[in-house]
């Protein structure tokens, strides 16, 4: 497994620095970060995909134009996904995840809002789980289960709030696309557990007991939540913490990225390490190994 120490202290990671670690061997599970809050959580050619975000329309087209999905960039990017999670219904958690699962045959599971999205995409119901959490969905030999969980704020607000009734516009714009139920995923491979914290808070109660292994967690939600970090690694005890939610999310995925405002990244490592974590700062589109 690589470290990406290296990149402390630096603006950003990015792909072009990264060195691919040893060639995934037989049970290996891999963990690709896609930018934003994406991940492929990938092990003997099951692929579990958590929202997928690579089509990143830059700022004025997300701020004043329907959103359409790269449907090519996302079929060269995500070639395969066996079920696509989606952990809140915002443009940049949700926007790629139906025409993944158009092109892959993956169920789009997530909350009703989610479902709604879906069905505005023009997925068939067999390929929509809704689930309000707190329930075991098998996925392969893998299990999957969405802790309910709540939204940051961003500037002291809760950006677009509110659940989907029915379905958005397609291709919506940006505020059409309400958060509805926030769920934390837990993926357990049977091998290894991983919890996904897509946003910058969390409820204490749900989270409090369940121990995994890795954690995916949103970097900003340090700025918008006092002992975020120290509280996640308390409840969950993960040996090692994948940061994400970093980036301005308005960069082209295979240019350089920038830092969102105020994500100070070395000081959420440290204090990923103060928490008793290894932290594994890993590029877009670069990945994990975990043998
Ligand atoms: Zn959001």
């Amino acid at each position: 497994m690589k470290r990406w120490t290296h990149w402390l202290g630096v603006k950003s990671p990015h792909a072009a620095d990264y060195v691919p670690s040893a060639p995934a061997q037989t049970g290996d599970l891999c963990i690709q970060y896609l930018g934003t809050a994406g991940f492929v959580i990938s092990q003997d050619g099951h692929h579990v995909v958590l929202d997928p975000y690579v089509t990143r329309p830059d700022l004025t087209t997300s701020l004043t134009q329907p959103l359409v999905p790269n449907a090519a960039l996302i079929q060269r990017l995500i070639p395969q996904a066996n079920d696509v999670l989606i952990g809140h219904a915002h443009h940049d958690h949700i926007l790629d995840g139906p025409d993944l699962c158009k092109q892959t045959g993956a169920r789009l599971i997530g909350s009703s809002s989610t479902v709604q999205v879906g069905i505005a995409a023009g997925l068939p119901p067999e390929q929509l789980v809704s689930t309000e959490g707190r329930e075991d969905i098998a996925s392969g030999s893998w299990t999957v289960r969405g802790f309910p969980s709540r939204h940051g704020k961003i500037f002291g607000r809760i950006p677009f709030p509110g659940d989907l009734h029915a379905p958005p516009p397609w291709p919506a714009r940006m505020h059409q696309l309400r958060h509805g139920l926030v769920l934390n995923w837990l993926v357990d491979t049977g091998k290894l557990k991983v919890m996904h914290i897509d946003s910058a808070d969390f409820i204490d109660e749900e989270l409090q007991g369940h121990r995994c292994d890795i954690v995916c967690l949103c970097a900003i939600g340090r700025q918008a939540r006092p002992n975020y970090v120290r509280d996640v690694v308390r409840y969950l005890k993960p040996r090692w913490v994948i940061p994400c939610h970093w980036d301005t999310m308005i960069t082209p995925i295979e240019s350089v990225p920038d830092l969102l405002p105020g994500v100070d990244l070395p000081g959420f490592i440290e204090e990923i390490k103060a928490a008793g974590a290894t932290p594994l700062l890993t590029p877009i589109l670069g990945h994990q190994r975990f043998s």
